[in-house]
């Protein structure tokens, strides 16, 4: 059926021993018939359902001492949202059916864990069925810094305090060659490695995403995704991976960039990366999730044809790619993303932030019952 792939690499690949070289070779033959290897594997592993989750996400600071040469988003004199300016947004969420609120912000100086638990006890008491599904494995390293305690600590003290999961963000390229230039201040490869290991370990599952389309080769964009099929092998905490294309506008990085005559990457090499990760982590994450905001609506419905089985979430605001020249709003409705989803021949599911079905509500969700055969 894959006449153009080698039986050898399609073998390594059911198994889920996909290597480096195997990803190079894929890259190399037409795109058609990747493509068409990528969708088997995804069928095989989640069928024809597309999920999606209804959620907010919260960018509660667009202040940050960060010096990420990538970013679109900080503010030297950028605002800070107060607790009850979180919560106000917290209770729109929960207005428009959101089952999960994603919060994250830049990294403030003056602020240690404290704030952090601060928001996550304030939704658990006044919500306590809301998913909290917030900080990045960047924040919660510089809180504990900040706080004098180890991530462990901190970790413990968050899940403690009510928080689910975390977005497995601030991983860009898991290359410190790579890091060194974009974002110097960041987290090394092992300190992401280890607080997400750490997460895992305290109960708290992550996602796993990838900026790509800057300076990486295409060996270190494949040396990222066997990282997290590592980690996932060890942890079994990642739930989704989100290979998210760079915004070049706004940035330093991109104007740079631009400069040199590139710019966003092509959507062939945005579909190609997306069948690529759905191969490398085959029997292992289970869950590719395509960005509508990054890719835009009509390229992310495509992706589902390339390995993708998710589309994310209806998100509300999401102020950090808008700065970055995304052009694709900050909300759709429900019934847009199943638009999508139908047009694209699969079936749509709501789904919770751990992938369950979300169960209609007793009274005032007119929401259709969405079961995955997985109890919650
Ligand atoms: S990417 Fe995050 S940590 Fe880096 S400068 Fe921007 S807001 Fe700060």
């Amino acid at each position: 059926m894959n006449s153009k792939i080698p039986e050898d690499l399609i073998e390594r690949a059911y198994q889920g021993k996909s290597t480096k070289e195997d990803a190079l070779q894929l890259l190399e033959i037409p795109p058609l018939e990747l493509f068409r290897f990528a969708d088997e594997l995804r069928e095989l592993a989640v069928g024809d359902i597309v999920t999606y989750v209804v959620n907010r996400n919260i960018n509660f600071a667009s202040r940050c001492v960060g010096t990420c040469g990538f970013c679109a988003f900080k503010d030297k004199n950028g605002y800070v949202l107060s607790l009850e300016e979180i919560m106000a947004k917290v209770r729109e969420a929960k207005q428009a059916k959101a089952t999960e609120v994603c919060i994250q912000g830049g990294l403030l100086p003056e602020v240690g864990l404290d704030f952090y638990l601060g928001i996550v006890e304030a939704i658990k008491a006044e919500f306590p069925e809301m998913h909290i599904h917030s900080f990045s494995p960047m924040e919660v390293y510089h809180a504990a810094r900040i706080s004098g305690i180890t991530v462990k600590e901190a970790l413990f003290r968050l899940r403690k305090s009510g928080l689910d999961t975390m977005p497995g963000t601030a991983a860009e390229i898991l290359s410190d060659r790579v890091r060194e230039i974009i974002c110097p201040l960041k987290l090394k490869t092992g300190e992401w490695v280890d607080v997400v290991r750490k997460a895992h370990a305290a109960g708290i599952p992550t996602t796993a995403t990838m900026m790509y389309g800057h300076i990486e080769t295409p060996e270190e964009r494949i040396e990222h995704m066997l990282i997290i099929r590592e980690i996932q092998k060890e942890t079994g905490g990642i739930t989704e991976f989100v290979p998210l294309p760079f915004m070049p506008y706004n940035n330093p990085v991109g104007e740079k960039l631009i400069k040199e005559g590139r710019y966003a990457t092509p959507g062939l090499e945005d579909l190609k990366t997306y069948a690529i990760s759905r191969i490398l982590l085959n029997g292992y994450v289970n869950n590719i999730q395509a960005s509508w905001v990054k890719l835009g609506k009509k390229l992310a419905q495509f992706a589902l044809y390339c390995g993708a089985n998710d589309l994310g979430g209806t998100l509300m605001e999401e102020s950090i790619s808008k700065s970055a020249g995304a052009s694709n709003g900050e909300r759709i409705s429900v019934e847009e993303l199943e638009w999508m989803i139908h047009g694209a021949g699969r079936i749509p599911k709501e789904r919770t932030t751990l992938y369950r079905g979300v169960r209609e509500m007793a009274s005032g969700n007119s929401r259709k019952v969405l079961g995955f055969g997985i109890s919650e």
